[in-house]
């Protein structure tokens, strides 16, 4: 039986962190850094993830950045690639990166819907793809993909593709899940709710309206994304595969 320090332990690990210039990203990897990790961050905003970077690193953190647009292919691998050559493995992958376009489905074109599924769902394919191999070859790796309370009860704000980026990702948890069982990964997703982000930013009467509808009465905070991050993504979650875990202060209603 592992000492507690051990179980939530990530010394020794290597995190591939997407969307980790803000928000909840950024608050996986500095949790995930606190833990031990050695850490990738991924953006499209090379300045402002390297200055993410460096605030890691100010905290005693190994931190690699690589600015990259997660919905072009080409893009992840070399980004994989260079993470790759960087730390010669890869240990844990969070596909966090989103995008959010509130609105009527009548307001869309079809760039608009196309636009939101490659950077919300076609990533995880992207991004997933190009680190299985490396964690089939090490016998062992965490994917945690990174959905939303709407794709379970269509939410509270957002867009029909926004709901179906985030629905189709659970289902992709799923399968992916089964498909890398046998080589001792896991795949899990969070359905985070109202958090507060740049992405989650909210006038004040919406603010009030939707704090009346959560139990726990407050919005919920990047870091109550990362600590259910920092335990899929640990030995204590490692009968957890195929899981989703909603992070929302109890405002589900399936
Ligand atoms: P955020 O504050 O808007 O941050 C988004 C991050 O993703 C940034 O680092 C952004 O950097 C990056 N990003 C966006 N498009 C990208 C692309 N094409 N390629 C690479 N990086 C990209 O968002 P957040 O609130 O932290 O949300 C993080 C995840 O949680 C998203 O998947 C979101 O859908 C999900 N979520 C959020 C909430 C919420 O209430 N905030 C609720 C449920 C689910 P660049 O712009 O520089 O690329």
């Amino acid at each position: 039986m592992s000492s507690l320090d051990t179980l939530f332990s990530l010394q020794a690990r290597v995190a591939l962190i997407t969307g980790a210039s803000r928000g909840i990203g950024f608050a996986v990897a500095r949790i995930f850094g606190a833990a031990g990790a050695r850490l990738a961050l991924v953006a499209r905003d090379a300045a402002r993830l390297e200055q993410a970077a460096e605030q890691l690193r100010g905290q005693g953190y190994t931190v690699l950045a690589c600015a990259c647009d997660v919905s072009a292919e080409t893009e992840v691998n070399s980004a994989v690639a260079s993470v790759r050559a960087q730390f010669g493995r890869i240990d844990i992958l969070v596909n966090n990166a989103g995008i959010l376009q509130a609105g009527h489905i009548t307001d869309f074109s079809a760039a608009d819907w196309e636009r939101m599924i490659a950077v919300n769902l076609n990533s995880a394919f992207y991004l997933s793809r190009a680190v299985a191999p490396l964690m089939i070859e090490q016998k062992s790796g965490r994917i945690l993909n990174i959905s939303s309370l709407t794709a379970q009860t269509g939410g509270v704000s957002g867009s029909v593709q926004y709901a179906a980026s985030k629905g189709a990702l659970l289902s992709f948890t799923k399968t992916l899940a089964r498909d890398l069982a046998p080589h001792h990964i896991t795949v899990n997703a969070i359905a985070p709710g109202q958090i507060e982000t740049d992405m989650g930013a909210l006038s004040d009467e919406a603010r009030a309206r939707i704090v009346g509808m959560i139990p726990l009465g407050r919005l919920g905070t990047p870091e109550d994304i990362a600590y259910a991050a920092l335990f899929l993504a640990s030995d204590a979650a490692s009968y957890i595969t195929g899981a989703t875990i909603d992070v929302n202060g109890g405002i589900l209603k399936r």
